[in-house]
């Protein structure tokens, strides 16, 4: 045995491996120690290896699927290995003592689940491979619950900012990037190098999707071609070679969406809190879907907005339409709370993992559909989404027709029982039901038979798995029914009971057994038919399914946006921005539980006017209104209705945020290196349509260093990248800026002292900050009146030093622009190179070439 556990190990390699022993998965050695820690089971030992015990733990088979949940939870992947033949089968290949064979059945890994019970029903779980090919990144991502896959192809160093989007929770890369350190993120697998081939690629997706040509699906580059047979690969490997349902790949080209890299995702807490949940997310703050799909669909949209004036207006379009028909809008919504959630039914189905309940999702679901297909056609005139989605929502009819009268009202989860066929689908199959129902009550009938010919009231026919169908009296019968000349015939004695057969029960017995036996494969040969007739279908179905989604997202959004007054955002061409009245979601909701009320600002960005400086005390809502002003563009650019009482957005194209040095301590650089790192990459990406929120830049040096950068990187982005920007600080020196930079302006977070005490007003208004009142957030939060008070006297000091000196933005005044100094600059490097060109090289003596290197040092 333990010479078929390690080779069955060696195949499994890092995945913890399930064992089948009996009723029992057992896992052993170092996987034993991990799972025993990991499902907190004990650690128990079995026999010796190499003269040490073998540790061992195991999980009963019957709940395995929630002891798997967890593991992959904590990041494990497993390999589940099965007996694959009886033990009659062992013992007649080899004798009595012959192992039963047993074989690696699947992988269950985080990124390859379809199992309704470990996954998250409104979050879509991604697989992703990718690989880098001639200069260019290509990437893979899918969705096996729901078969929807993607290409795409990328600049090696916008890598991880597509990644960040698709948020994978396995990744899959060339084995020689683990070794060589690449990129290593933790979900990270490395496989053979060879799995990554652009011929193999397009040759796995035409046979896969039965066609001679992917030009149909789009045209898809080397390095994408080569990222799919990656992806497609590994499915292969992990299903032990059937392949999970996938639809034909879409083509996602680097422009569609408007970009975001990873501190930007991260910062605006789009689709998960900084403290890693759901909860408190913009998601969590907009999503009303009432269907798991509709919420995946949802996460989606907001993961990637657009950036396509004519399809955004489409989304928003759809939205308004189920806003202004509060009545439709809640049928709607009524009748998909019950929508099965197809897409992942059927994605169990084609991976060949689908049950009877499965089937009958797919029934109800499209049965569903159609049904909302006609409460959707009462009214004319559709937005065009909706005249594109009419058609998808029906058009089943046959598939329909055919399940129903098939299948029961609830199908069952397990198939192995039957049941599941419907009376009246098949005579043959009800015949064999009747046969063992005619049988079931003919023993029944035998049963008071026999109590009456014997006399023994206490007389029962039962059953059991060992013996079948038997007679039973209490003991002191027994005699009774050993003597009579009868047909009964002894078979077990037991404490206080005494067993019989008789040849009548026998036949009865036998003509159920046959009978059921037949009745479950005549059952299992219709599964596999319906199977089929779903699986022929499930393109189609699959677009039901995402039209039935995209209706969702726009109900909710609807539905979201008349609960707080939202409004649909105008989107142009032109670089503006202007939003009246905004909110911030979050924050809003997280105020109306505690019962206070969130102030609506005013932003209004232009090409005269693009970069506003924010200053204020701490806690006076600067980041909120920077944030806030985020997410409205993002909302908008994704379909959504925004929190505000008008936006009129001129279209970005990358979104930006940064928020100077938090604990940022996990990615293992120093706070204020991370800061930098990312303002590096703003300064170089950011162009004139892009929006770039800035929080507090500098704060994590120096105050002269931290003033110094802030004070530069403002001037780059005025006059260097020229992006509508905003830029929230608690340096009052950056003000001076407003002198030299034209497209700027100055705006504050409202303060004011009353009665000694600061009341914040969350206001937003024109003009420099008047003072910071540190101090008096410090005691708002509780810092001792006394350190307070000595605060106090040292900022006087302090205060009165910068009285006499200029303080430390002293000399700035006489500072040259920006473009003044790098011009400054340029004209210096020009009088260099003139006089590097007029040099004459052959001609110089080695003496002469010396003077000439001293002069030339001098000037630099
Ligand atoms: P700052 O960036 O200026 O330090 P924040 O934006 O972090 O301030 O805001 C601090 C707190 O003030 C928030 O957590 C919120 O409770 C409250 N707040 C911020 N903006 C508003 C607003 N517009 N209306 C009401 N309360 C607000």
């Amino acid at each position: 045995m333990m010479a078929q556990y390690l080779a069955l190990k060696q195949e499994a390699q890092d995945c913890l491996l399930f064992y089948r022993m009996g009723d029992f998965f057992e896992l052993f050695f170092d996987d034993a120690k991990t799972a025993s820690a990991v499902l907190d089971i004990a650690l128990t030992s079995r026999g010796e290896h190499k003269g040490e015990k073998v540790p061992m733990c195991g999980v009963p088979v019957h709940s395995a699927e929630n002891y798997l949940a967890r593991l992959i939870k904590a990041g494990c992947r497993v390999a589940i290995a099965e007996q694959v033949e009886s033990p009659e089968e062992a013992r007649k290949r080899g004798g009595s003592k012959t192992l039963v064979k047993r074989d690696i059945v699947r992988f269950v890994t985080a990124g390859t689940l379809t199992e309704e019970a470990l996954l998250e029903p409104r979050r879509a779980n991604m697989l992703a491979a990718i690989i880098e090919l001639r200069g260019m990144c290509g990437i893979a991502s899918c969705d096996i619950s729901t078969g929807k896959m993607e290409l795409e192809e990328c600049q090696p160093e916008r890598l991880n900012a597509q990644l960040a989007r698709i948020g994978a929770s396995e990744l899959i890369v060339p084995d020689s990037w683990l070794a060589e350190g690449t990129l290593v993120p933790e979900q990270a697998i490395g496989r053979d190098k060879q799995d990554f081939s652009s011929d193999g690629g397009e040759e796995r997706l035409k046979k896969i999707h039965g066609v001679s040509t992917l030009d149909g699906f789009g045209a898809f580059t080397r390095p994408m071609l080569a990222a799919a047979s990656g992806l497609i690969a590994y499915l292969d490997h992990v299903g032990r070679g059937t392949l999970p349902f996938l639809l034909p790949p879409t083509m996602r080209s680097g422009d569609t969406s408007l970009a975001m890299d990873e501190a930007t995702r991260t910062s605006l807490e789009i689709v998960q809190s900084q403290q890693g949940g759901r909860q408190g997310s913009l998601l969590a703050s907009v999503d009303r879907c009432v269907t798991g799909a509709g919420a995946r669909q949802l996460a989606e949209d907001l993961s990637a907005p657009l950036i396509d004036l004519g399809a955004i207006d489409e989304r928003l379009a759809l939205v308004q339409y189920f806003h202004d028909d509060a009545l439709l809008r809640s049928d709607l919504r009524d009748m998909m709370r019950s929508l099965p959630d197809i897409g992942r039914a059927l994605g169990r189905i084609v991976a060949g993992r689908g049950s009877p309940r499965d089937l009958g999702q797919i029934r109800d679901g499209l049965e569903k559909g159609s049904r909302i297909h006609d409460r959707l056609s009462e009214r004319d005139a559709a937005p065009v989404l909706l005249e594109h989605a009419m058609p998808l929502l029906n058009g089943h009819n046959s598939l329909i027709d055919l399940l129903s009268r098939a299948l029961v009202a609830s199908p069952p989860t397990e198939r192995n029982q039957g049941g599941y066929i419907a009376e009246g689908y098949d005579a043959s199959l009800d015949d064999l039901r009747s046969i063992s129902g005619n049988a079931r009550r003919a023993i029944a009938a035998l049963e008071s038979r026999y109590r009456e010919e014997t006399n023994v009231s206490s007389l029962k026919i039962k059953h059991n798995g060992v013996l079948g169908y038997f007679i039973e009296v209490p003991s002191r019968y027994g005699d009774v029914l050993m003597a009579a000349d009868s047909d009964f015939t002894h078979r077990q004695t037991m404490a206080n009971a005494m067993r019989f057969n008789s040849l009548h029960l026998h036949e009865e017995a036998n003509r159920i057994t046959e009978a059921g036996g037949r009745a479950i494969a005549a059952e299992e040969a219709h599964f596999e038919e319906l199977t089929s007739a779903v699986v022929s279908k499930r393109q189609a179905i699959a677009e039901t399914a995402a039209a039935l989604a995209r209706l969702d997202v726009a109900a909710g959004v609807a539905e979201r946006a008349a609960d707080s007054g939202w409004c649909r955002p105008t989107l142009s061409e032109d670089a503006v921005l202007d939003i009246q009245g905004g909110r911030h979601p979050v924050v809003e909701a997280a105020l109306a539980k505690k019962g206070e009320r969130f102030v609506a600002n005013d932003c209004q960005l232009e090409p005269k006017d693009r970069l506003w400086l924010i200053g204020g005390p701490n806690m006076g809502g600067k980041s909120t209104f920077l944030r806030q002003n985020a997410l409205i563009v993002l909302l908008a650019q994704a379909g959504c209705f925004v929190p505000a009482t008008s936006a009129n957005i001129g279209l970005v194209d990358r979104l930006f945020s940064r928020v100077g040095a938090s604990d940022n301590l996990a990615r293992g650089r120093s706070t204020f290196m991370v800061e930098m790192v990312e303002t590096a990459a703003i300064l170089a990406q950011a162009t004139t349509r892009s929006f770039v929120i800035l929080d507090e830049v500098g704060r994590g040096t120096s105050t002269y260093d931290g003033l110094a950068l802030a004070w530069a990187v403002v001037e780059a982005v005025h006059e260097g990248n020229r992006s509508r920007c905003l830029f929230a600080t608690h340096y009052h020196e950056l003000a001076r800026l407003a002198e030299n930079c034209d497209s700027l302006s100055l705006h504050h977070v409202r303060a004011r002292e009353w009665k000694g005490e600061l009341v914040l007003l969350h206001e937003l208004a024109k003009g420099p900050a008047d003072r910071s009142y540190g101090l008096a957030v410090a005691k708002l939060a509780g810092v001792p009146a006394e350190v307070v008070a000595r605060a106090k006297s040292v900022l006087e000091r302090l205060e009165k030093g910068r009285a006499e000196t200029g303080g430390i933005a002293a000399g700035l005044g006489d500072l040259p622009l920006f473009a003044a100094s790098a011009a400054a600059l340029e004209e210096q490097c020009d009088e260099l190179r003139d006089k590097l060109k007029s040099i004459d090289v052959d001609a110089l003596s080695p003496r002469e070439a010396l003077d000439v290197l001293y002069d030339l040092k001098r000037e630099a």
